[in-house]
């Protein structure tokens, strides 16, 4: 019997890569997209054999959208195998709210969601959050051992130790004044200061990763259910950016090439999320798993980082430096268990 995987976001970039390895390496492929016309014709082109895959509307800042698909789903699967939450959105001009300079801020302003959250909140975190809730039932249906997996970001400074997570706007949660206040407007930030796209996205990243923690705290142990996060790498062309400055855009992938080597293609992106769904070497639940750099090209990271690959990754061709760490080992914003458990507890107001 086939496996059945659920991604979010498959539509373009890493999870439409990870869509195809996957269902080449015959899983059936859920692809849970905003936009059905997008990921049909994302999905023909990239090759996609159609009985592997199948396109069910999802948007993560709708919590009626979300419930929605996974009515949808259980109509069509009797369980899942592996949830992979990949949907983000970044807007990294929206800066303050009311500065509007045309050409520079093109940006404006923070957008909501249809609940009224601030968006990189809502589709990036709270849909997720939702979904992997609703779907630990289907997950716990499968005949394997299920995963679900979350994408993190280096930005998200859970590792400390990457130049990505030393960028500012750094991630800042405060205590959670904003979400204690719902984050409606004219709430934007979790920690409840100004509006800053960039940050809120950071914010959101953060977010993800300590879902990943509480989830695996709460309920690994009773399920089964191995839950992991990754940062895959710096994919600099991606719809991510769409949003930047299009000096910024062009002068991205070099950065990424030359000064911090944690560049990776999208295809080899797609192969380290794959990995995280269905090799056993990616099942540790609680794990963060972080690559940089194509492979070969020794890029990134420093001597611990080499050391690490040489210790436990040979097998996977020749990352310059990849590193998993282990739940205790997840630090930055992330790092704190009751501030996870936190989170959870506000999270699970706001989609009640
Ligand atoms: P893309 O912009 O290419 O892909 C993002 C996907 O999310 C798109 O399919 C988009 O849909 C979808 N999406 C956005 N909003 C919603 C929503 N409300 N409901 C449903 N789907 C939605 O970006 P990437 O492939 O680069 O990013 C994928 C993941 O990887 C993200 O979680 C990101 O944080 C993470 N990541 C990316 C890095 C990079 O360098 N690119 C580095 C580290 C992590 P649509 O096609 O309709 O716009």
């Amino acid at each position: 019997k086939k496996k059945t995987v659920v991604i979010t976001g498959a539509s373009s970039g890493l999870g439409l890569s990870a869509a195809k390895s996957l269902a080449e390496q015959g899983w059936q492929v859920v692809m849970a997209c905003r936009d059905f016309q997008k990921a049909e014709k994302a999905a023909k082109e990239a090759g996609m054999n159609p009985e592997n895959y199948q396109v069910m509307h999802c948007d993560l800042a709708s919590k009626q959208s979300v419930r929605n698909f996974v009515q949808t789903f259980r109509t069509m699967y009797q369980s899942l195998d592996a949830l992979v939450c990949n949907a983000a959105v970044y807007f990294p001009n929206a800066h303050k709210e009311g500065v509007i300079l045309p050409g520079l801020f093109p940006g404006g302003g923070p957008r909501w969601s249809a609940e009224g959250h601030e968006m990189s909140f809502a589709a990036n975190y709270l849909g997720h959050f939702l979904l992997c809730k609703l779907m630990l039932e289907d997950l716990k249906k499968s005949s394997g051992t299920p995963r679900c997996v979350i994408l993190g970001t280096v930005t998200a400074t859970v590792n400390g130790a990457e130049l990505g997570g030393m960028i500012p706007p750094l991630a800042h949660l405060g205590n959670f004044e904003g979400l204690e206040q719902g984050m409606k407007a004219p709430v934007t930030m979790l920690d409840g200061g100004a509006f800053d796209g960039a940050k809120a996205y950071k914010d959101s990243k953060v977010c993800d990763v300590m879902l990943m923690k509480e989830l695996h705290k709460r309920f690994h142990k009773e399920t089964g259910i191995v839950f992991t996060s990754l940062y895959p790498g710096c994919i600099a062309e991606t719809g991510l950016f769409r949003e930047h400055y299009p000096l910024f855009q062009n002068l991205f992938p070099a950065f990424h090439k030359t000064v911090t080597k944690a560049y990776v293609s999208q295809d080899e992106a797609g192969q380290r999320l794959a990995a995280c769904v269905a090799d056993d070497r990616y099942g540790t639940s609680g794990s963060y798993y972080s690559w940089e750099g194509e492979a070969g090209t020794g890029g990134g990271g420093g001597k611990d980082a080499v050391q690490n690959t040489e210790k436990d990754h040979d097998w996977f061709m020749n990352y310059g430096s990849f590193r998993t760490l282990s739940i205790d080992e997840i630090g930055g914003e992330a790092a704190n268990d009751q501030r996870c458990s936190k989170l959870w507890e506000l999270s699970e107001k706001l989609v009640a």
